[in-house]
């Protein structure tokens, strides 16, 4: 049986495929544009671009108003000369190669000397040479290495990264590392191969190893595509063709013979990275009318199926693993021979989001199919759409189970705001529902996590109401149940004095106000609150007393290590004459201030030994006199004072003395 085996990892890579979209965007867009150089090696892709208006210039000043640089990139001179040309540039560089770039920019700033692994004359060298700041060589083979390490001692010997040229060699990388390591010492090496052009190569070799003949597709001067057919060729008769015309003549009569050489010939193709899939189904389609085998058809069939991996199709979801992220989409790998492409606008809700930020590379993320152009090969698709539909289900449950819901309010629009959920669910919610005061600024809410109820869901129109007010409600509600659940009298806050009224302040314990009497502020006699404290202030408080039927508490601010009584005690006994403060004056007598916080009284009695009927014709309030502590009742923490006592004692002294000289 004749056999035809198309290579799964067989055509463009996604960076290649990259470049071409983003090109054919551009000439959508322009008209016509430039590219710096052939966009890829394939002269038939380069024909049918050049169709598209998309043109190969070999200088930047060629271009009119735009430039594309191709995804082996170009050496930073060329961004300058771009730059100061005044046109628009559009960088197609795989993200790969531009990975090489910024380790190459890093460390040679740092000091580090480079070593290049690859094609001197390859744009894509040519480019990373570009990027250093410092000493860059190139080196293609172990002779090259060889020639360096004796020609130039000083390279290198401080220290040394090593690159190389993304659709190196593997084998040839791993020889020459091993060589490098003898000549240098503690080489820095980065493993910059293309996954992509590594496990291309692995399986052409694989293949050539179980088919009579290769079949290699290729640009002539694409390097990734030699290598192909070199490794093929190694192990099988290889044919490395461009396109199937090349099928023809002394190629078609060597197939010829070797199809009639047996019964099982089994031939492989495989495709170099700027290969597109429809030369190779071109390809495929010359050699089954070569081989005309029934059985071919078949296999071409399903071979070209599992090339293309048709499967998809728009409004499928998928799982896809974000491969590179810019500033304007994120490139992910669906596991088909497609690219994919996530616009920025379709990553999140949240436009205020840059790509990064929402997606980093090696996520693997929920996306549905919105776009797809089979010829190009390459997929559009939009994680917002899943994250809505996600987003979407949650909320119902979350409306379902009256859950609060966070989200972010990512716009202000007109009569409310739009909050998206961490799940990715666009919701309305009213100015009336949004929390704002109705003299406040919803504006003051744009950008700010919240907490909203769902109220309303209407999934046919997708439409979400939600209410950030009542999901504050709740909270609060929360907060001031567990509030009267833990209080109990002795409990210390810290709270902040909110109002003040003429017998007292109000202090917010976290959701609940307490009050503080005038009298409960100080130990101190004080006739307004503002003595002592003003709105805003922390003040440390003790609840004395609590209701939760009233909702109210009581609370003091006194300490009782402060407790003048204390001072008062320790300090003074009955008998003590003290100097006291008149502080104000009743109709029964005077109270005055013994220390602060403790006064004393002095019963209109005790004011004199002749007998007064107006205390107020005595005493002044401020007056300072001197009287005696005649009584401490420690019970009700009162004072007796006399002043009435201090002049019968002096009474008694003075005939004390009388009799004493009587008696000399
Ligand atoms: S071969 Fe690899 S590095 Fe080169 S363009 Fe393709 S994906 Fe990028």
């Amino acid at each position: 049986m004749k056999q035809l085996i198309v290579g799964e990892k067989a055509g463009f890579c996604f960076g290649v495929r990259r470049a071409v979209d983003m090109a054919l965007k551009a000439a959508a867009q322009h008209g016509i544009v430039y590219t710096l150089g052939p966009l890829i090696h394939n002269n038939d892709v380069i024909d049918d671009l050049r169709g598209k208006g998309i043109i190969p210039a070999d200088e930047p000043s060629q271009a009119e108003k735009c430039i594309i640089i191709r995804s082996h990139g170009v050496p930073d001179s060329t961004y300058r000369e771009i730059e100061a040309l005044g046109i628009e540039c559009i960088d197609a560089t795989c993200p790969y190669v531009e990975r090489i770039h910024n380790t190459v920019r890093r460390y040679s700033s740092e000091g580090y000397d480079v070593l290049i692994v690859g094609d001197r004359n390859h744009p894509e060298v040519i480019g990373i040479l570009g990027s250093a700041n410092g000493r860059a060589e190139v080196v293609g083979n172990n002779e090259e290495l060889e020639k360096l390490a004796d020609s130039d001692k000083k390279f290198g010997a401080k220290s040394l990264i090593v690159v190389a040229q993304t659709t190196f060699d593997m084998c040839k990388w791993t020889d020459l590392q091993k060589n490098i390591k003898k000549h240098y010492t503690n080489p820095h090496f980065f493993d910059t191969i293309c996954r992509a052009t590594a496990e291309r190569q692995n399986e052409a070799s694989e293949m050539s190893s179980r088919c009579d003949a290769m079949i290699v597709i290729g640009g002539a001067h694409s390097s990734n595509s030699r290598k192909l057919a070199e490794i093929c060729g190694s192990k099988c008769t290889t044919f490395f063709i461009e396109n199937s015309d090349d099928l023809e003549g002394g190629n078609r009569e060597r197939l010829l013979s070797l199809l009639s050489s047996s019964n099982d010939v089994k031939i492989g193709i495989t495709a170099g990275a700027s290969t597109p899939a429809y030369i190779i189904k071109e390809v495929h389609r010359t050699m089954s009318e070569i081989i005309k085998d029934e059985a071919v058809d078949a296999e071409f069939a399903a071979a070209i199926d599992q090339m293309e991996r048709v499967r998809v199709y728009t409004g499928q979801r998928v799982k896809a693993t974000v491969v590179a992220v810019n500033k304007t989409e994120a490139v992910v790998d669906i596991g088909t021979k497609h690219s994919g492409y996530i616009p920025a606008e379709e990553l999140s809700n949240n436009p205020a989001l840059a790509p990064d930020e929402v997606v980093k590379v090696g996520d693997v993320i929920d996306c549905v199919v919105t776009k797809i152009n089979d010829a190009e090969g390459y997929v559009y698709l939009s994680k917002k759409q899943v994250d809505a539909q996600q987003g979407m289900e949650k909320v119902l449950q979350a409306k379902e189970e009256n859950a609060t819901v966070e989200g972010t309010v990512t716009n202000i629009v007109k009569g409310g705001v739009m909050v998206t959920s961490k799940d990715g669910a666009r919701v309305f919610v009213p100015a009336s529902q949004s929390g704002v005061p109705r003299n406040g600024k919803l504006e003051d809410l744009q950008g700010k996590a919240v907490g909203f109820k769902v109220i309303e869901v209407n999934e046919g129109r997708g439409r979400v109401v939600g209410s950030i007010k009542a999901a504050e409600k709740e909270a609060s509600d929360a907060v001031k149940a567990k509030f009267w659940e833990e209080l109990e009298v002795g409990k210390k806050f810290v709270g902040e004095v909110k109002s003040m009224e003429s017998y007292g302040v109000f202090v917010d314990l976290g959701g609940v106000d307490g009050m503080v009497h005038l009298t409960e502020l100080t130990w101190n006699r004080v006739k307004h609150p503002k003595e002592v404290v003003s709105i805003g202030d922390k003040l440390e408080v003790t609840v004395k007393s609590y209701d939760p039927e009233k909702k109210r508490v009581s609370l003091t601010a006194k300490k009782p290590e402060d407790n003048p009584w204390t001072k008062f005690t320790t300090e003074f006994a009955v008998g003590d004459i003290v100097k006291v403060q008149i502080v104000s004056i009743t109709p029964f007598g005077a109270f005055a201030q013994i220390i602060p916080g403790v006064d004393g009284l002095i019963h209109i009695s005790q004011i004199s030994k002749e007998r007064v009927t107006n205390v107020a014709q005595v005493l002044s309030v401020g007056q300072i006199v001197e009287a005696k502590i005649t009584e401490i009742d420690e019970e009700k923490s009162r004072v007796s004072l006399s002043m009435k006592a201090l002049l019968e004692d002096d009474g008694e002294e003075a005939a004390d003395s009388d009799e004493a000289e009587d008696e000399e």
